[in-house]
């Protein structure tokens, strides 16, 4: 009987080649930035208690109610991998004594998962860059994230085509406000709505302006806006928030409609969309969510933060060209391998990158090596004292390789 060979779970992915690069990319780009920015590095859990998502999200989330890999563990304990890095990290901000930190300013990447429906940029494994500042009740935070995503995209050379769309759902008072008059909105013509929203009308009627469904987009148009319900605080947030952004030249627009799909969000909620994803076309999301902290049996605790999903940038940044080497060392005679060997290691010990092309027929190495595109070539070849070194390529860098390595040429 013949072995089988398992396949890749639906909805995981093996990244590979060009798609990789792109994906190494973003990641290397978005810990230039965080730097640029001080944000500090953290590493964290894959898996949490359940409570810590479910808590924080919400029970009627899309997260919570549908989408997370929940499981048991010895002794009944239910774990969840992480589906999101807020939560975890404000748990950790919480449990690790961070508050001594505050504001602390702070950056990850890494996996995450969701039991979605797999599709084109979207996965059951999928992974996000993510920043956060917790302990920042100012404006200011806020501005200082966007500028940093901002800066990102521009880097990533994204930017064109991507819209920063923002919104404000107003403290707690004006949220409960407007959450009341949507109700009383929507509740009158609840048996038009769609069977989604008919559900999120109790519990989380804030999420009817989010749907896609035809049927509930007619109700949306008319429905009551944050704007009615702001207090003075609110708004003097928002426009200190708007303000900072043109400041910075940041530029955005308002939508009146946004709501972010969890609820903890309060005051600054945005994302930063695109038409060139279809369906997926959120490449960054956030916002600011001062009543997190609580949720999970801490202080009142302001804090902002942002998440994007690496995949998509990677579509937008595109497939990247591999960068050539610097220097490919070639080994035209078998008997030479040690010379070869101790010249590539001393190329890359000196900074450069290196590839040794030593298989194969001696007398097509060369010409492999050729192929391969390195921009200079260093070939060994039996000759005086017991090695003969041809070079060839760019000569700025060939000198500037030799002279690292100490070799004279010819
Ligand atoms: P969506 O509306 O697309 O489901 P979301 O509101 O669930 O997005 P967030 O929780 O805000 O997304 O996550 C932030 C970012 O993470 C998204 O903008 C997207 O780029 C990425 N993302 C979310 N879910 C997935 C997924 N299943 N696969 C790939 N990327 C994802
Ligand atoms: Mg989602």
């Amino acid at each position: 009987m013949s072995i089988k060979t398992p396949q890749a779970v639906r909805g995981t992915q093996d990244i590979f080649g060009p798609e990789a690069d792109a994906f190494a990319h973003v990641v290397e780009t978005f810990e230039r930035v965080r730097r640029l920015y001080r944000f500090r590095r953290v590493e964290m859990p894959v898996f949490e208690r359940t409570e810590v998502f479910s808590r924080s999200l919400g029970e009627t989330t899309d997260v919570v109610s549908k989408e997370m890999y929940s499981f048991e563990v010895r002794g009944g304990e239910s774990l969840t991998l992480r589906p999101e890095f807020t939560a975890g990290i404000a748990r950790a901000f919480l449990t690790d004594g961070w508050k001594q930190y505050a504001p602390l300013k702070v950056a990850t990447h890494g996996p995450l998962f969701r039991y979605e429906r797999p599709q084109k940029g979207r996965y059951r494994q999928f992974h996000q860059i993510d920043a956060e500042v917790i302990g920042a009740a100012e404006p200011q935070a806020d501005v200082e994230l966007l500028a940093m995503a901002d800066q990102l995209l521009r880097e990533l050379g994204i930017s064109d085509g991507v819209t920063l769309t923002l919104n404000t759902l107003g403290d707690a008072e004006s949220r409960d406000a407007w959450r009341a008059a949507l109700v009383e909105h929507f509740r009158g013509v609840k048996a038009e709505l769609s069977e989604d929203s008919q559900e999120r009308l109790e519990k989380n009627p804030l999420r009817i302006l989010d749907s896609k469904d035809e049927r509930d987009r007619r109700f949306v148009a008319d429905a009551p806006q944050i704007d009615t319900f702001l207090s003075a605080e609110a708004q003097d947030f928002f426009a200190a928030v708007t303000a900072g952004l043109d400041a910075a030249g940041v530029a955005w627009t308002r939508n009146a409609a946004l709501v972010r799909g969890l609820d903890y969000y309060r005051h600054t909620a945005f994302e930063f969309v695109t038409d060139r994803l279809g369906a997926q076309g959120t490449v960054l999301g956030g916002g600011r969510y001062d009543g997190l902290m609580e949720s999970l049996g801490g202080p009142a605790t302001p804090a902002v933060g942002w998440a994007a999903g690496i995949e998509r940038l990677a579509m937008l940044v595109g497939a990247q060209a591999e960068a050539p080497a610097d220097a490919s060392v070639v080994v035209e005679d078998d008997a030479l391998l040690t010379r070869g060997t101790a010249m590539v290691t001393a190329i890359r010990r000196a900074g450069f990158t290196a590839e040794l092309v030593a298989t194969g027929s001696p007398r097509k190495r060369f010409d492999k090596a050729v192929k391969g595109g390195a921009l200079t070539l260093f070939a060994l070849s039996p000759g005086e004292d017991g090695a003969a070194v041809r070079t060839k390529g760019d000569a700025e860098l060939l000198a500037r390789i030799e002279q690292a390595i100490g070799i004279v040429a010819p």
